[in-house]
């Protein structure tokens, strides 16, 4: 939810304000630094007296930093103001069914570390030991900078909860449909953590530092293990009302199609997915276990492969339709777990309806393009929503 003037918040407690507004004044310095006092309680509505109160604080914490005075003619040259991106760090995680991905991303938006694990296991317990060793190994690579670490993002593969389709075959990690992941994640990194969907943190990484820069609205196809959609609207994320809006996957394209893990037949997942990518090069006797396998086999110009990217693209277009439909997207991207070769290649074998919202001679993106994150896109959504969480105030906040 955007926040437009602050006070529309008054009536909570002192304590949600006071932090309420420092996210007010973060935000603010992240958008126009450097900047000064005056415009910034100018912008924000806020006293000159509380502003100068909360810069105090924030520069005290490691926040904000002194960027030199401007002078604009008249009277004496105003002190400014810029984000200091060194004074806070995020980690994120992402797991995957077969392996972990860690990345320590900083306030300024710079990557400090990244890691990729493999995963003899996708238990609970197993994920969590590697990822108290991802937060070490983490810390011993930024050692020094002295940074304040916010918190963690932990993204994982959905649905969450025990829904019809958690036991969705491939796609689902093992031992987690009951237990609550963020209290786990918790105890085990011993900070803050917000668990999400790879999709969405996905949509928020590219909006942060990929392609998305400008953009407000749009979707995002992750290519997990299996496939998920993120929906970014008006800037903020889409999430549902138990944080599994996006199951894409298991959205029919084909009736009485191919058997789908979930218990459904003809799962879009079934056809453009790693899961259906690695289906039908089983089939000729193919094994892939990493990105790197798919990337070799297509830079070998494999007939098997082609011939899933050519069977994939028709599902693939007709739930891109649907999302067009639905969502009205300034584009939708294609991302994740794929090698960016057979994204690219995949995006040009698309058919996408001419009968779409989206076939308008106003646009001004196309309509689908690839991401630009690679396969970390995850990981370092997770740490771009702690630091968004940190520097951008919601009215809705959770009490
Ligand atoms: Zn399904």
């Amino acid at each position: 939810m955007k926040i437009n003037n602050p006070r529309r918040i008054v009536g909570s407690n002192a304590e949600r304000t006071r932090l309420h507004n420092r996210q007010v004044v973060l935000g603010l310095v992240r958008e126009h630094q450097p900047i000064g006092r005056a415009e910034l309680a100018r912008f924000s509505g806020l006293s000159t007296q509380a502003v100068s109160n909360i810069i105090a604080e924030l520069e005290e914490d490691g926040f904000l930093a002194e960027a030199g005075r401007h002078s604009s003619g008249r009277g004496l040259p105003v002190l400014q103001y810029r984000l200091n991106g060194d004074g806070a760090a995020a980690l994120g995680i992402e797991v995957r069914p077969d392996a972990m991905f860690g990345a320590l991303v900083n306030l300024a938006g710079e990557t400090l570390y990244t890691t990729r694990v493999a995963l003899p296991h996708n238990d609970p317990k197993t994920v969590l030991s590697i990822a108290q060793s991802i937060l070490s190994e983490a810390l011993k690579a930024s050692c020094g900078s002295g940074q304040r670490l916010l918190g963690a993002g932990v993204v994982m593969p959905g649905p969450f909860g025990n829904v019809g389709i958690s036991g969705a075959g491939q796609s689902a990690l093992h031992g987690w449909s009951d237990v609550d992941a963020a209290a786990l994640f918790e105890e085990a990194l011993d900070m803050a953590v917000v668990v999400e969907n790879d999709a969405t943190a996905a949509a928020v990484a590219e909006r942060v530092r990929g392609i998305a820069g400008g953009l407000r609205t749009f979707c995002f196809l992750y290519f997990g293990a299996g496939l998920g959609l993120g929906v970014v609207e008006d800037g903020e994320v889409r999430r549902g009302a138990f944080g599994n809006a996006g199951e894409i996957g298991h959205v029919i394209v084909t009736p009485d199609g191919r058997q789908c893990a979930c218990g459904n037949r003809g799962c879009l997942e079934t056809y453009a997915s790693r899961i259906a990518a690695r289906e039908q090069l089983a089939k000729a006797g193919i094994a892939i276990a990493s990105v790197s396998d798919i990337e070799r086999l297509y830079e070998a110009n494999d007939p098997h492969l082609m011939a899933w990217i050519n069977e994939a693209a028709g599902p693939l277009s007709q739930a891109i339709g649907l999302i067009e439909n639905l969502f009205d997207p300034e584009t939708v991207i294609l991302g994740g777990a794929m090698p960016d070769a057979v994204l690219d290649h995949l995006i040009s074998a698309l058919y996408l309806p001419a009968g779409s919202v989206a076939a308008s001679d106003r646009r001004a993106t196309p309509r689908v393009q690839r991401g630009a994150c690679g396969r970390l896109t995850a990981a370092l959504g997770g740490a771009a929503l702690v630091i968004h969480d940190t520097i951008t105030p919601r009215i809705a906040a959770k009490t």
